[in-house]
């Protein structure tokens, strides 16, 4: 698989891997979006997850989601080691989705700023406006949830905040 080389997915694999909830799932409400692609030996979203919406049988599997059971709630997005997990909401009305990340570079930014919306390569695609942050307590990382355009549902996965004097 070129992704085990270049470490960026493409959505072609995770759509082969069963990572991608339907048009109708993702409507609904927010879902996960599992982005691991390395049978590693982890299981820490099986742990993690309180509504037994992952399953793996062995320890080096590939996460199974089940998206009917996902309410979205961030838990396994804050205690993945691979940052491999994103909760996304398109169930809005209008132009706008959530997706929510976890975010280990420092100080995060805070509700109401702006932040530049990054691709799988790290390119800039857009702009976002984060509206919620909380640390998990035993992972002590932060998940940042941001409003970002539906178009980019399924492109943006990080972000960089803007600086002061950035425009
Ligand atoms: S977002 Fe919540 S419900 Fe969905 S898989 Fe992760 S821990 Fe489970
Ligand atoms: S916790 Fe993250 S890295 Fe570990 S198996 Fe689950 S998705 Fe993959």
């Amino acid at each position: 698989m070129e992704e085990r080389v270049s470490g960026i997915v493409s959505l072609e694999t995770l759509r082969r891997l069963g990572y991608l909830p339907t048009e109708d799932r993702l409507r609904k409400g927010p879902v996960a979006i599992f982005e691991c692609i390395e049978p590693i030996p982890c299981n820490v979203c099986v742990l993690s997850c309180p509504f037994e919406a992952v399953k793996m049988e062995k320890i080096t599997d590939l996460p199974k989601v089940d998206f009917d059971r996902c309410t979205g709630c961030t838990l396994c997005v804050a205690q993945c080691p691979g940052q491999a997990i994103f909760v996304v909401d398109a169930s809005q009305d209008g132009e706008e989705a959530l997706l929510s990340l976890q975010y280990d570079m420092g100080e995060p930014p805070d509700p109401g700023d702006r932040v530049v919306l990054l691709d799988r390569e790290g390119n800039s695609v857009g702009e976002g406006k984060v509206v919620k942050v909380y640390k998990h307590k035993r992972s002590e990382a932060f998940v940042v949830t941001i409003a970002i355009p539906q178009k980019l549902l399924m492109v943006a996965r990080a972000f960089r905040k803007v600086g002061r004097g950035e425009s």
